[in-house]
Protein backbone atom coordinates (compact mmCIF):
# COMPACT_ATOMS: atom_id res chain seq x y z
CA UNK A 1 0.00 0.00 0.00
CA UNK A 2 1.22 3.55 -0.33
CA UNK A 3 0.51 6.23 2.13
CA UNK A 4 -2.49 7.32 0.60
CA UNK A 5 -4.25 3.60 0.57
CA UNK A 6 -3.17 3.50 4.42
CA UNK A 7 -4.35 6.46 5.08
CA UNK A 8 -7.70 5.84 3.72
CA UNK A 9 -7.97 2.40 5.68
CA UNK A 10 -6.38 3.82 8.74
CA UNK A 11 -9.49 6.88 8.94
CA UNK A 12 -11.87 4.46 8.38
CA UNK A 13 -10.88 2.13 10.64
CA UNK A 14 -8.87 3.16 13.75
CA UNK A 15 -10.24 5.38 16.72
CA UNK A 16 -9.27 8.85 15.86
CA UNK A 17 -6.77 9.32 18.74
CA UNK A 18 -4.04 10.32 17.27
CA UNK A 19 -5.50 12.48 14.57
CA UNK A 20 -4.26 13.47 10.89
CA UNK A 21 -0.72 11.58 10.84
CA UNK A 22 2.32 12.88 7.44
CA UNK A 23 3.88 9.62 7.09
CA UNK A 24 3.12 5.93 6.92
CA UNK A 25 6.67 4.45 7.91
CA UNK A 26 7.25 1.27 6.32
CA UNK A 27 11.47 0.49 6.71
CA UNK A 28 14.53 1.85 8.98
CA UNK A 29 17.73 0.90 9.27
CA UNK A 30 20.15 2.98 11.74
CA UNK A 31 18.99 6.26 12.17
CA UNK A 32 16.75 6.24 8.89
CA UNK A 33 13.65 5.31 8.07
CA UNK A 34 11.55 5.29 4.34
CA UNK A 35 8.19 5.88 3.99
CA UNK A 36 5.55 3.70 2.13
CA UNK A 37 6.38 5.77 -1.00
CA UNK A 38 10.49 5.48 -0.91
CA UNK A 39 11.04 8.78 0.49
CA UNK A 40 14.15 8.67 3.00
CA UNK A 41 14.08 10.43 6.34
CA UNK A 42 16.93 10.96 9.18
CA UNK A 43 14.80 10.34 11.88
CA UNK A 44 15.26 12.65 15.32
CA UNK A 45 12.41 11.32 16.80
CA UNK A 46 13.41 7.76 17.29
CA UNK A 47 9.75 6.67 17.91
CA UNK A 48 9.37 8.65 20.89
CA UNK A 49 12.87 8.08 22.78
CA UNK A 50 12.74 4.34 21.97
CA UNK A 51 14.67 3.56 19.20
CA UNK A 52 17.88 3.88 21.10
CA UNK A 53 20.11 1.06 19.52
CA UNK A 54 18.88 2.63 15.61
CA UNK A 55 16.33 0.73 13.62
CA UNK A 56 16.67 -2.66 13.20
CA UNK A 57 19.74 -3.05 15.76
CA UNK A 58 21.06 -6.29 14.10
CA UNK A 59 21.69 -8.10 17.51
CA UNK A 60 18.43 -6.94 18.67
CA UNK A 61 16.78 -8.57 15.21
CA UNK A 62 18.70 -11.81 15.40
CA UNK A 63 17.53 -12.14 19.54
CA UNK A 64 14.17 -10.99 18.29
CA UNK A 65 14.12 -14.04 15.92
CA UNK A 66 16.36 -16.58 17.47
CA UNK A 67 13.77 -16.51 20.21
CA UNK A 68 10.25 -16.63 18.06
CA UNK A 69 11.24 -19.57 17.14
CA UNK A 70 12.26 -20.61 20.27
CA UNK A 71 9.22 -19.82 22.50
CA UNK A 72 7.07 -16.32 22.20
CA UNK A 73 4.90 -16.46 25.20
CA UNK A 74 4.41 -18.80 28.54
CA UNK A 75 2.99 -16.56 30.87
CA UNK A 76 4.55 -15.72 34.78
CA UNK A 77 3.22 -18.70 36.17
CA UNK A 78 6.60 -20.38 34.97
CA UNK A 79 10.21 -18.74 35.50
CA UNK A 80 11.44 -17.32 31.94
CA UNK A 81 15.21 -17.31 31.73
CA UNK A 82 15.76 -14.49 29.48
CA UNK A 83 13.91 -12.38 31.78
CA UNK A 84 15.94 -13.36 34.69
CA UNK A 85 18.83 -12.72 32.41
CA UNK A 86 17.76 -9.43 32.32
CA UNK A 87 16.98 -8.85 35.81
CA UNK A 88 20.47 -9.56 36.56
CA UNK A 89 21.68 -7.34 34.54
CA UNK A 90 19.73 -4.27 35.52
CA UNK A 91 20.54 -5.35 39.05
CA UNK A 92 24.56 -5.59 38.29
CA UNK A 93 24.12 -1.85 36.28
CA UNK A 94 21.76 0.35 38.78
CA UNK A 95 20.81 0.56 42.43
CA UNK A 96 17.54 -1.65 42.29
CA UNK A 97 17.75 -5.26 43.72
CA UNK A 98 14.45 -6.77 42.18
CA UNK A 99 12.50 -5.93 39.44
CA UNK A 100 9.08 -6.05 38.02
CA UNK A 101 8.06 -6.65 34.18
CA UNK A 102 5.63 -5.09 32.37
CA UNK A 103 4.18 -3.85 28.65
CA UNK A 104 5.34 -0.21 28.52
CA UNK A 105 5.69 2.89 30.39
CA UNK A 106 2.05 3.49 32.19
CA UNK A 107 2.16 -0.25 33.13
CA UNK A 108 5.25 0.65 35.57
CA UNK A 109 4.41 3.93 36.91
CA UNK A 110 1.30 2.23 37.76
CA UNK A 111 3.08 -0.52 39.46
CA UNK A 112 5.71 1.89 40.87
CA UNK A 113 2.62 3.80 42.84
CA UNK A 114 0.49 0.40 43.54
CA UNK A 115 3.46 -0.56 45.09
CA UNK A 116 5.01 2.82 47.59
CA UNK A 117 1.39 2.38 48.48
CA UNK A 118 1.39 -1.04 49.89
CA UNK A 119 4.38 -0.73 50.98
CA UNK A 120 2.82 1.79 53.42
CA UNK A 121 -0.33 0.18 53.71
CA UNK A 122 1.95 -2.91 54.99
CA UNK A 123 3.69 -0.19 57.84
CA UNK A 124 0.04 0.60 59.17
CA UNK A 125 -0.15 3.91 57.24
CA UNK A 126 -4.00 3.94 55.71
CA UNK A 127 -4.38 6.08 52.73
CA UNK A 128 -0.74 6.88 51.79
CA UNK A 129 -0.70 10.17 49.15
CA UNK A 130 1.52 10.45 46.35
CA UNK A 131 3.10 13.79 45.35
CA UNK A 132 3.89 14.69 41.78
CA UNK A 133 5.01 17.49 39.66
CA UNK A 134 3.23 20.08 37.20
CA UNK A 135 4.01 19.55 34.04
CA UNK A 136 4.97 16.04 34.72
CA UNK A 137 3.92 13.01 31.87
CA UNK A 138 3.42 9.50 33.66
CA UNK A 139 1.05 7.96 31.59
CA UNK A 140 -2.80 7.24 30.26
CA UNK A 141 -4.50 4.76 32.56
CA UNK A 142 -6.50 6.51 35.45
CA UNK A 143 -3.62 6.16 37.98
CA UNK A 144 -0.84 7.52 35.60
CA UNK A 145 -2.93 9.99 34.10
CA UNK A 146 -4.29 11.00 36.97
CA UNK A 147 -0.33 11.17 38.26
CA UNK A 148 0.08 13.51 35.37
CA UNK A 149 0.30 16.87 36.88
CA UNK A 150 -1.05 18.27 32.99
CA UNK A 151 -4.92 19.35 33.54
CA UNK A 152 -5.15 19.09 29.51
CA UNK A 153 -4.71 15.29 29.73
CA UNK A 154 -7.32 15.25 32.50
CA UNK A 155 -10.23 16.83 30.84
CA UNK A 156 -13.07 14.69 30.39
CA UNK A 157 -11.79 11.58 32.63
CA UNK A 158 -13.18 13.02 35.79
CA UNK A 159 -13.36 11.34 38.30
CA UNK A 160 -9.60 11.63 39.31
CA UNK A 161 -7.89 9.05 41.06
CA UNK A 162 -7.72 9.73 44.43
CA UNK A 163 -3.98 10.59 46.76
CA UNK A 164 -2.66 12.41 44.15
CA UNK A 165 -1.21 15.96 44.65
CA UNK A 166 1.01 18.31 42.61
CA UNK A 167 3.78 20.34 43.67
CA UNK A 168 5.37 22.93 41.25
CA UNK A 169 8.28 21.23 39.47
CA UNK A 170 11.95 22.16 40.47
CA UNK A 171 10.47 23.81 43.58
CA UNK A 172 12.19 22.58 46.85
CA UNK A 173 10.34 24.57 49.02
CA UNK A 174 6.89 23.77 47.66
CA UNK A 175 8.01 19.99 47.89
CA UNK A 176 9.16 20.23 51.64
CA UNK A 177 5.55 22.15 52.23
CA UNK A 178 3.30 19.34 50.39
CA UNK A 179 5.35 16.57 52.51
CA UNK A 180 2.52 15.59 55.15
CA UNK A 181 2.48 12.71 57.64
CA UNK A 182 -0.15 11.78 54.68
CA UNK A 183 2.37 11.09 51.87
CA UNK A 184 4.20 7.89 51.04
CA UNK A 185 5.72 8.39 47.93
CA UNK A 186 7.39 11.26 45.66
CA UNK A 187 7.44 10.59 42.09
CA UNK A 188 9.16 12.45 39.39
CA UNK A 189 10.87 12.37 35.93
CA UNK A 190 14.28 13.81 36.73
CA UNK A 191 14.08 15.65 33.51
CA UNK A 192 10.56 16.32 32.44
CA UNK A 193 10.28 15.37 28.44
CA UNK A 194 6.38 15.37 27.34
CA UNK A 195 6.10 18.75 29.90
CA UNK A 196 8.62 20.60 28.10
CA UNK A 197 12.18 19.18 28.49
CA UNK A 198 12.24 20.99 31.63
CA UNK A 199 15.91 20.29 33.15
CA UNK A 200 15.90 20.67 36.72
CA UNK A 201 18.59 23.03 39.06
CA UNK A 202 21.81 20.95 39.01
CA UNK A 203 20.84 20.20 43.04
CA UNK A 204 17.27 19.79 42.89
CA UNK A 205 17.28 15.79 42.75
CA UNK A 206 19.70 15.76 45.50
CA UNK A 207 17.73 17.68 47.85
CA UNK A 208 14.61 16.16 46.65
CA UNK A 209 16.46 13.07 48.28
CA UNK A 210 17.19 14.30 51.26
CA UNK A 211 13.58 16.02 52.06
CA UNK A 212 12.67 12.18 51.12
CA UNK A 213 14.65 10.61 53.57
CA UNK A 214 14.35 13.37 56.25
CA UNK A 215 10.53 12.65 56.02
CA UNK A 216 10.70 8.56 55.24
CA UNK A 217 9.34 8.62 51.94
CA UNK A 218 9.95 6.64 49.25
CA UNK A 219 11.11 8.71 45.92
CA UNK A 220 9.59 6.58 42.68
CA UNK A 221 11.67 8.38 39.70
CA UNK A 222 10.26 7.54 36.07
CA UNK A 223 13.06 7.20 33.91
CA UNK A 224 11.00 6.02 31.08
CA UNK A 225 12.06 8.63 28.55
CA UNK A 226 15.43 9.50 30.14
CA UNK A 227 16.79 5.92 30.98
CA UNK A 228 18.71 3.95 28.95
CA UNK A 229 21.64 6.15 27.76
CA UNK A 230 19.19 8.79 26.50
CA UNK A 231 20.87 11.99 28.75
CA UNK A 232 24.30 10.14 28.28
CA UNK A 233 24.75 8.24 31.16
CA UNK A 234 22.83 4.87 31.61
CA UNK A 235 20.07 6.84 34.01
CA UNK A 236 19.04 10.28 34.12
CA UNK A 237 19.76 10.07 38.17
CA UNK A 238 23.93 9.14 37.93
CA UNK A 239 24.00 13.00 36.43
CA UNK A 240 22.90 14.35 40.13
CA UNK A 241 24.53 11.63 42.65
CA UNK A 242 21.45 10.03 44.12
CA UNK A 243 19.39 6.93 44.13
CA UNK A 244 15.57 6.54 43.91
CA UNK A 245 13.72 4.03 45.92
CA UNK A 246 12.01 3.02 43.04
CA UNK A 247 12.60 3.34 39.15
CA UNK A 248 10.38 2.58 36.36
CA UNK A 249 11.81 2.06 32.48
CA UNK A 250 9.85 1.34 28.91
CA UNK A 251 10.36 3.04 25.74
CA UNK A 252 14.57 2.50 24.87
CA UNK A 253 14.36 -1.00 26.85
CA UNK A 254 13.54 -3.52 24.24
CA UNK A 255 14.77 -1.12 21.14
CA UNK A 256 10.83 -0.90 20.05
CA UNK A 257 9.15 -4.06 21.70
CA UNK A 258 6.80 -3.47 24.00
CA UNK A 259 8.65 -3.63 27.28
CA UNK A 260 8.43 -1.63 30.58
CA UNK A 261 9.97 -2.83 34.02
CA UNK A 262 9.77 -1.23 37.75
CA UNK A 263 13.04 -1.65 39.62
CA UNK A 264 13.16 -0.92 43.53
CA UNK A 265 15.36 -1.79 46.71
CA UNK A 266 15.01 -5.07 48.35
CA UNK A 267 13.25 -3.26 51.37
CA UNK A 268 10.69 -1.73 49.32
CA UNK A 269 10.00 -5.42 47.31
CA UNK A 270 8.79 -6.57 50.36
CA UNK A 271 5.38 -4.33 49.55
CA UNK A 272 4.53 -6.84 46.87
CA UNK A 273 3.69 -10.19 48.11
CA UNK A 274 2.59 -13.26 46.35
CA UNK A 275 -0.96 -12.26 43.83
CA UNK A 276 -0.48 -8.59 45.25
CA UNK A 277 0.35 -7.56 41.43
CA UNK A 278 0.81 -9.30 37.96
CA UNK A 279 0.67 -8.86 34.30
CA UNK A 280 0.35 -11.50 31.61
CA UNK A 281 2.42 -10.23 29.16
CA UNK A 282 4.39 -8.78 31.05
CA UNK A 283 8.64 -9.71 30.45
CA UNK A 284 7.58 -12.68 28.37
CA UNK A 285 10.39 -14.76 26.47
CA UNK A 286 9.79 -12.98 23.50
CA UNK A 287 10.12 -8.67 24.84
CA UNK A 288 12.24 -10.31 27.07
CA UNK A 289 15.11 -11.45 24.76
CA UNK A 290 14.88 -8.24 22.85
CA UNK A 291 15.46 -6.14 26.19
CA UNK A 292 18.73 -8.29 27.10
CA UNK A 293 20.11 -7.99 23.74
CA UNK A 294 18.96 -4.21 23.43
CA UNK A 295 20.86 -3.72 27.36
CA UNK A 296 24.05 -5.79 26.56
CA UNK A 297 24.28 -3.95 23.51
CA UNK A 298 23.50 -0.67 24.90
CA UNK A 299 26.50 -1.39 27.67
CA UNK A 300 29.09 -1.90 25.06
CA UNK A 301 31.31 0.94 24.73
CA UNK A 302 30.46 3.86 22.79
CA UNK A 303 26.82 4.48 22.93
CA UNK A 304 26.27 6.14 25.95
CA UNK A 305 29.36 8.47 25.22
CA UNK A 306 28.32 9.31 21.99
CA UNK A 307 24.96 10.39 23.37
CA UNK A 308 26.94 12.84 25.38
CA UNK A 309 29.02 13.96 23.63
CA UNK A 310 26.82 14.53 20.35
CA UNK A 311 24.21 15.91 22.48
CA UNK A 312 26.90 18.21 23.99
CA UNK A 313 27.78 19.46 20.60
CA UNK A 314 23.95 19.15 19.36
CA UNK A 315 22.90 22.06 22.22
CA UNK A 316 25.93 24.02 21.79
CA UNK A 317 24.81 24.17 18.10
CA UNK A 318 21.52 25.06 19.12
CA UNK A 319 22.34 27.50 21.45
CA UNK A 320 24.20 29.69 18.68
CA UNK A 321 20.47 29.66 16.90
CA UNK A 322 19.07 32.36 20.12
CA UNK A 323 20.56 34.98 17.70
CA UNK A 324 16.84 34.76 16.52
CA UNK A 325 14.22 36.46 18.57
CA UNK A 326 11.72 34.16 18.42
CA UNK A 327 13.86 31.61 20.17
CA UNK A 328 13.16 31.69 24.25
CA UNK A 329 15.14 28.73 25.66
CA UNK A 330 17.66 25.67 24.30
CA UNK A 331 17.24 22.66 27.13
CA UNK A 332 18.36 19.29 27.14
CA UNK A 333 20.60 16.94 28.38
CA UNK A 334 22.30 14.47 26.14
CA UNK A 335 19.97 13.80 23.38
CA UNK A 336 16.98 15.00 24.98
CA UNK A 337 16.59 18.21 23.72
CA UNK A 338 13.93 20.93 23.10
CA UNK A 339 13.60 24.67 22.40
CA UNK A 340 10.91 26.48 23.54
CA UNK A 341 10.15 29.12 20.98
CA UNK A 342 7.65 32.20 21.33
CA UNK A 343 5.09 30.89 19.23
CA UNK A 344 3.51 27.41 18.31
CA UNK A 345 6.58 24.85 16.34
CA UNK A 346 4.10 22.86 14.18
CA UNK A 347 4.87 24.65 10.93
CA UNK A 348 8.87 24.12 11.70
CA UNK A 349 7.79 20.30 12.84
CA UNK A 350 6.07 20.00 8.69
CA UNK A 351 9.15 22.31 7.44
CA UNK A 352 11.66 19.85 8.66
CA UNK A 353 9.57 16.63 7.70
CA UNK A 354 9.32 18.01 4.22
CA UNK A 355 13.38 18.64 4.10
CA UNK A 356 13.38 15.09 5.43
CA UNK A 357 14.01 15.23 9.18
CA UNK A 358 11.88 13.45 11.70
CA UNK A 359 11.54 15.71 14.89
CA UNK A 360 8.36 16.35 17.27
CA UNK A 361 7.37 18.91 20.11
CA UNK A 362 6.78 18.57 23.56
CA UNK A 363 3.60 20.85 24.37
CA UNK A 364 2.97 23.80 21.34
CA UNK A 365 5.81 25.75 21.69
CA UNK A 366 8.34 23.28 22.15
CA UNK A 367 10.44 21.93 19.32
CA UNK A 368 11.86 18.62 20.51
CA UNK A 369 14.93 16.25 19.09
CA UNK A 370 14.94 12.43 20.44
CA UNK A 371 17.30 10.98 18.16
CA UNK A 372 18.58 7.26 18.01
CA UNK A 373 22.24 7.21 20.17
CA UNK A 374 24.04 6.42 17.13
CA UNK A 375 23.69 9.97 15.62
CA UNK A 376 27.12 11.48 14.17
CA UNK A 377 27.73 15.48 14.73
CA UNK A 378 26.92 15.76 10.53
CA UNK A 379 23.94 14.31 11.25
CA UNK A 380 23.01 17.10 13.83
CA UNK A 381 24.71 19.83 11.74
CA UNK A 382 22.11 18.70 9.00
CA UNK A 383 19.46 19.36 11.28
CA UNK A 384 21.00 22.58 12.53
CA UNK A 385 20.97 24.21 9.66
CA UNK A 386 17.93 23.28 8.17
CA UNK A 387 16.43 24.93 11.40
CA UNK A 388 18.59 27.92 10.76
CA UNK A 389 17.41 28.45 7.51
CA UNK A 390 13.99 28.40 8.29
CA UNK A 391 13.70 30.36 11.45
CA UNK A 392 14.45 33.41 9.81
CA UNK A 393 10.89 33.14 7.89
CA UNK A 394 9.80 31.99 11.16
CA UNK A 395 10.54 34.68 13.18
N1 LIG B 1 6.51 8.32 31.63
C1 LIG B 1 7.18 9.15 30.83
C2 LIG B 1 8.23 10.04 31.40
C3 LIG B 1 6.90 9.19 29.46
O1 LIG B 1 7.56 10.05 28.67
C4 LIG B 1 5.90 8.34 28.94
C5 LIG B 1 5.53 8.32 27.46
N2 LIG B 1 5.82 9.43 26.73
C6 LIG B 1 5.23 7.49 29.82
C7 LIG B 1 5.56 7.50 31.15
C8 LIG B 1 4.15 6.55 29.34
O2 LIG B 1 4.72 5.48 28.66
P1 LIG B 1 3.80 4.53 27.74
O3 LIG B 1 3.31 5.35 26.61
O4 LIG B 1 4.77 3.44 27.33
O5 LIG B 1 2.71 4.01 28.62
Amino acid sequence: MNTEEIRAFNDRHIINTYGTRKLALTRGEGAKVWDADGKEYLDFFAGIAVTNLGHCYPDVTEAICNQARKLVHVSNLYYIQPQVELAALLCEHSFADRWFFCNGGAEANEAAIKLARRYWAQKGMPKPETVTAAQSFHGRTMLTVTATGQPKFHDGFEPLFPGIRYVPFNDVAALEKALGPEVGAVLLEPIQGEGGVNVPDDDYLRRVRALCNEKSVLLILDEVQTGLGRTGALFAHEHYGITPDIMTLAKGLANGVPMGAMGCTEEVASGFGVSSHACTFGGNPLSSAAALATLKALLKPGFIENAKAVGEHFLRRLNALAKYEVVVEVRGKGLMVGIEMKKPVNVLVEEMLGAGIICGSAGPKVLRFLPPLIVTTEDVDRVVSLLDASLGAFS
